[in-house]
């Protein structure tokens, strides 16, 4: 009786144990940290309108975060309940206006691409990072990371000019150990442009990882960097 007692305690706590783990477990693998060139967006036949606060300065801006599968699918607006609050973040507002211009139109503060951010991606790393979080260790990890440094140390300047895909892959890789994936887009003369650059990151969101899956590519071997 005792025996048996015992069992049914033990079988309860080991579904307790069970259902636990698997409501805190991350259902994600990796973030990709992705950056765009400005000069790319607004060079598209959709154009671009600068943030009310003025023109951005002339690098890589962030366009996000995110959580992805290490089999290239990744979860999108996971928690409704849990909006973007920009009171939250009070303390990172300037960093964002600096690093985190939207450049849609029409012109806006910034405000509806950080809540489109936080609310299709931020929300599916929420056991791991809080809003305060998320946006601060995208921030830290933009100041760690100078692509156009890099670049331009390679000899890769925003100016018109056209340079291998291969080239710029490489210049990043030996900088930061971990070959990115580069998005291109099309100007609206036909040219392939560098658009975006996916660098992937542990679920941390604090180390840089090698990419456990790339995107397709859309870029030719010849790339545009226009100026900005
Ligand atoms: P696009 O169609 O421009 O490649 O992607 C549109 C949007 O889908 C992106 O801005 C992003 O929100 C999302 N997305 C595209 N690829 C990925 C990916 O590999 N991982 C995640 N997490 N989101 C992606
Ligand atoms: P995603 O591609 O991340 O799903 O969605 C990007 C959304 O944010 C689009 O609705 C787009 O209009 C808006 N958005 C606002 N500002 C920017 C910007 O500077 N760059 C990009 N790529 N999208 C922006």
């Amino acid at each position: 009786m005792e025996a048996q007692l015992n069992i049914s305690v033990l079988t309860k706590l080991f579904l307790v144990q069970f259902l636990l783990a698997f409501c805190v477990a991350q259902d994600f693998d990796f973030f990709y940290f992705v950056q765009q060139w400005p000069g790319s967006y607004c060079d598209t036949d959709q154009g671009c309108c600068y943030p009310s606060n003025g023109k951005p300065a002339s690098d890589f801006g962030i366009h996000g975060l995110w959580p992805t599968n290490n089999d290239g699918s990744y979860p999108s607006n996971c928690d409704s309940s849990n909006p973007f609050d920009i009171s939250k973040i009070s303390d990172l507002v300037s960093r964002m206006e600096q690093d985190w211009p939207s450049l849609a139109c029409p012109s806006s503060s910034g405000t509806t691409f950080w809540s489109h951010e936080w609310e299709k991606h931020g929300t599916c790393s929420e056991s791991i990072l809080d809003q305060h979080g998320y946006f601060k260790s995208a921030l830290d990890l933009k100041d760690n990371l100078d692509l156009l440094q890099i670049l331009q140390s390679a000899g890769i300047q925003a100016g018109g000019g056209s340079y291998s895909l291969s080239s710029i892959k490489n210049a990043i890789e030996s900088a930061i150990g971990s070959t990115p994936w580069i998005e291109c887009n099309t100007d609206g003369s036909g040219n392939s442009q560098l658009y975006q650059i996916y660098i992937c990151v542990d679920a941390s969101a604090s180390n840089i990882i090698e990419c456990p899956v790339m995107q397709t590519g859309k870029c030719s071997s010849s790339v545009q960097f226009p100026s900005f």
